[in-house]
């Protein structure tokens, strides 16, 4: 068993050091050139707010693998059940010989989503692989087929969720053609829709479209990131998502939450859509459901989970026993540990900190997300124009100084933090010191600093 980490950031090499200049050699000449990866650095190990990486330096983690070690990397309860797993069985498929675990994730599912109508659940192992399906029991429930996604919606990289997604590179160039049956309507967008487009306009503004584009006979599903994960953690306006869903009630149209990044306790509550005060039809979960082992989830009402006919949802690996155990434990951590509140106060240490910063500098168009999944848009000085290459500077800069910190948006020019919720305060705001820095020495308007010469100093 590895000594438990330090918590603390510490570079004892450049970044990267020697044995990750070595590893990304081999990478380059094993790995296909199109899994990128964001970090130059090997992971060796992760836990509490940090990740160590192979030369010995210890990173501030502020992305959580994307979102998913929410709870914190190799969080102890995790561990114990996946090793307690591991050793009766690693799978039997659950089509062919069930097991509890399985139906315990289920249940815990059907419990904490939002609603208290009669729910069921089946289980996956990707986010794209369970918004795939929720989108074939949208329509064996609705026996209709269209599918309406969002400006700037991230679901996946298959090849239907490649179609819902609408960020064409890197996701979707050349990759096509895409499954057909999939229209974008426009989302609410505040920072960018103005103070005048409220919540119900913008919702106006994308009913009007698919009723003129698509037309609610032809519709099965609205899918929606209740908070947008990639497009740049976009929180709609108030009354957006209750009005989106109340067109959908009433003309028989499958509303879908894709939760896979803004759901099990990321944003403070356990589902973002908690915050917006709806209920939707469906709710698709994965990332942080169990702790950084593959599990993704369709959850929602009885009468539409069950349209699909027997065999015609499931998978080898499916809701795998050993993912499923850590599921429970990551479950019973969040509840046990109040995750939800630790949430809910790292958003208390971030947003004051970045609104400061904003204050006074005008690259800084927006702050914003809830809880743990906050985000900040640079612009160019005293614009809204979106300035990615600022974005790159800023992240690639933490990076050198040992702060993992990513960038996501349309445009690319936003910097998300996602914390894992083991995180200390004081790590936390050492990552923040880093990046007021690099905005700092980032700015025309001071004396100029090299990060690169800063950085391998
Ligand atoms: N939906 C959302 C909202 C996501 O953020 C992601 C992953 N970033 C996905 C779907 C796809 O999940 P996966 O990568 O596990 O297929």
């Amino acid at each position: 068993m590895p000594a438990p980490l330090e918590q603390r950031r510490a570079l004892l090499t450049p970044i990267p050091g020697p044995r990750s200049r070595e590893l990304m050699e081999r990478k380059l000449s094993a790995v296909a050139s199109g899994v990128g990866t964001t970090m130059p650095v090997f992971a060796a190990q992760a836990g509490g707010g940090v990740v160590l990486d192979v030369d010995g330096n210890s990173l501030i983690d502020l992305g959580s693998g994307i979102a998913v070690t929410t709870i914190g990397n190799s969080a102890p309860r995790v561990v114990a059940a996946v090793q307690e797993q591991v050793e009766y069985f690693t799978h039997t498929c659950f089509m062919i010989t069930p097991y509890a675990g399985y139906v315990q994730v289920a249940e815990a599912l059907n419990e904490l989503t939002p609603g208290d109508h009669d729910k069921r659940t089946a289980l996956f192992n990707s986010g794209a692989e369970a918004v795939e399906n929720a989108v074939k029991i949208a329509r064996a429930y609705t026996h209709k087929s269209a599918v309406v996604a969002f400006d700037h919606a991230y679901h996946g990289r298959t090849n239907l969720t490649m179609a819902m997604t609408a960020k064409s590179m890197p996701y979707k160039s050349g990759f096509g053609p895409f499954a057909p049956e999939v229209y974008r309507a426009p989302l609410s967008y505040p920072y960018r829709d103005g103070k005048e487009m409220d919540g119900e306009r913008a919702a106006r503004r994308a009913i009007d479209v698919i009723e003129k584009q698509v037309g609610a006979a032809n519709l099965a599903a609205v899918v929606i990131e209740p908070i947008q994960g990639e497009g740049g953690f976009i929180v709609p306006a108030d009354g957006f998502l209750p009005a989106l869903v109340s067109w959908c009630r009433a003309n028989n149209v499958v509303f879908i939450a894709d939760e896979v990044q803004s759901g099990i306790a990321r944003t403070g509550a356990w589902f973002a859509s908690e915050h917006f005060g709806i209920v939707p039809d469906l709710v698709v979960t994965a990332k942080g459901l169990a702790g950084g082992m593959p599990l993704s989830a369709v959850t929602g009402r009885t009468e539409i989970m069950d349209a699909a006919h027997g065999g015609g949802l499931g998978g080898t690996y499916g809701g795998n026993p050993v993912a499923c155990a850590a599921a429970l434990g990551a479950i019973e951590t969040i509840t046990d540990e109040g995750l939800l509140d630790r949430a809910v106060e790292l958003g208390r240490v971030m947003l004051p900190r970045l609104h400061r910063l904003q204050a006074e500098d005008s690259r800084i168009g927006d702050v914003r997300g809830l809880g743990a999944m906050i985000a900040v848009e640079l612009v160019h000085r005293d614009t809204t124009d979106p300035d990615p290459d600022l974005a790159r500077l800023v992240a690639s800069a933490a990076h050198r100084q040992g702060v993992i910190l990513l960038t996501c948006g349309t445009y690319g020019n936003v910097l998300r933090l996602l914390p894992p919720l083991s995180i200390s305060d004081a790590l936390l705001e050492e990552a923040l010191d880093v990046l007021a820095d690099i905005l700092a020495e980032t700015d025309e308007r001071q004396p100029q600093v090299s990060i690169d010469q800063e950085a391998t100093a």
